[in-house]
């Protein structure tokens, strides 16, 4: 699941002309009693053939999920829009275009080429890629230029994170190692709530992870587009208003989403079971919604989802290793070892730390985590940060009446025998 995660608008995607998303539709699996689907509550439903129902039997019978979209694509046939070299789309009008012409310095219209250039499933995955590496990814990708490689400048405001409702009670323990020398975390050892959280990472679509960061992943063109998105008329430019909803707030596919966690992506969908009786056949049908509306002896009732994740009770109660770059693996005493041994770090180079961390922590971190190879040290750097002091100097005018309060931090790691009083 985690390897070959998959798509929650996949009856959208499969009407595209091009799809780049080549899993296989999700199947759903219900057991072959007819009380089953018509009974109160606890009907059960699986993606996995032959998991076991309350009834004793087999989960084998496939279930099909009513087409819940007669839309094709995401826009109307009829829009029209421009496509920026920064992924920015806007409305196709002669103004836009003008507007454009003189943002890149056209002078006159012998400077515009214009080509047509096809593309399929190969070129749409390169201009993916493109996009997460490179400033103007449509360059690069139709004239074929070198791939230029962003390079990331570390400015701090890159990892951070605009202001979130914290919630106190939804917090994980961590065990920091950090090198002093460089301020550097090593590795963290967690629980499995922690090594949940990162491998929740390979489950979230691209459009959830802009959601939860406002719009500001640090992919510029990324940010470009779903901006782009966020602004566009429903009613005017797209198939609908829930169409929008769904492409820029996306939720996990059914199943994907970890239950219990601090980043919470989108609320998982409803399953119902739609039941009748027609020309002496049982007939049962999966839908997401339900109608008032109903034909005689039409049921419709809401279907629980088995938890392929749910454990078989043994869990590994020593915990998660977690290094700088991401790599997890269950902590045996012998890895941290190995791992400082491979680090040639000394052992008074060490400090370890006890932290908590919550919701804004790891939206830090999954940022972090998208552009550079130290997520975690980026993520928590106020965790690693020395003890600080402050010092508050205070300015006054000749007249008395200026003055001004300057607060400097100074940290006792760059400066040991900085004794400062805080009168
Ligand atoms: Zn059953």
């Amino acid at each position: 699941m985690l390897l070959r995660p998959r798509n929650w608008m996949e009856a959208c995607c499969q009407k595209l002309k091009l799809n780049i998303d080549d899993t296989e539709p999700m199947k759903y699996f219900i057991c072959d009693s007819w009380d089953c689907v018509r009974k109160e509550r606890g009907n059960l439903l699986s993606t996995f053939k032959n998991k076991k129902c309350h009834c004793g039997k087999p989960m084998d019978r496939e279930i099909s999920l009513e087409e819940r979209t007669s839309e094709n694509g995401f826009v109307k046939e009829t829009a029209s829009f421009i496509i920026c070299d920064d992924l920015r789309v806007m409305p196709n009008s002669l103004g836009t275009s003008v507007d454009l012409f003189h943002e890149l310095g056209a002078k006159n219209m012998e400077a515009i080429e214009e080509r047509t250039v096809e593309i399929g499933n190969k070129e749409l995955l390169d201009l993916l890629k493109c996009s997460f590496l490179s400033k103007t990814p449509l360059t690069d990708f139709i004239l074929n230029k070198k791939q230029f490689l962003y390079v990331y400048t570390k400015h701090q405001c890159q990892f951070e994170i605009g202001e979130v409702s914290s919630n106190v009670i939804r917090q994980m323990v961590l065990k920091v190692l950090i090198r002093k020398s460089d301020r550097k975390i090593l590795f963290v050892e967690g629980q499995e709530d922690f090594a949940d959280f990162i491998f929740g990472f390979l489950t979230l679509p691209l459009g959830g992870v802009l959601h939860m960061l406002g719009g500001f992943s640090s992919y510029s063109c990324l940010d470009k587009l779903y901006k782009s998105v966020t602004e566009l008329c429903p009613y005017r430019y797209l198939m609908s208003p829930s169409l929008k909803h769904m492409l820029v707030n996306p939720q996990c596919a059914p199943q994907f989403g970890i239950y219990n966690q601090i980043l919470q992506i989108g609320d998982l969908p409803v399953f119902y079971c739609k039941s009748y009786e027609k020309d002496m056949k049982q007939i049962s049908v999966l839908v997401n919604s339900t109608k008032s509306l109903r034909l005689y002896g039409e049921l419709y009732k809401t279907m629980d989802i088995v938890d392929p994740k749910s454990s078989d009770g043994k869990s590994n109660s020593g915990g998660y290793m977690v290094t700088d770059d991401l790599v997890v693996t269950p902590i045996l005493s012998i890895s941290g070892v190995s791992y400082l041994n491979r680090s040639k770090v000394r052992l008074s180079d060490l400090e370890q730390r006890v932290i908590n961390i919550g919701l804004k922590e790891c939206l830090s971190i999954l940022k972090a985590s998208l552009i550079s190879t130290s997520a975690l040290t980026n993520g928590l750097e106020k965790f690693i940060m020395p003890d600080k002091v402050l010092l508050i100097t205070c300015f006054r005018s000749p007249d008395f009446r200026f003055v001004s309060v300057t607060i400097l931090h100074i940290y006792k790691y760059f400066n040991p025998r900085c004794n400062v009083s805080l009168n």
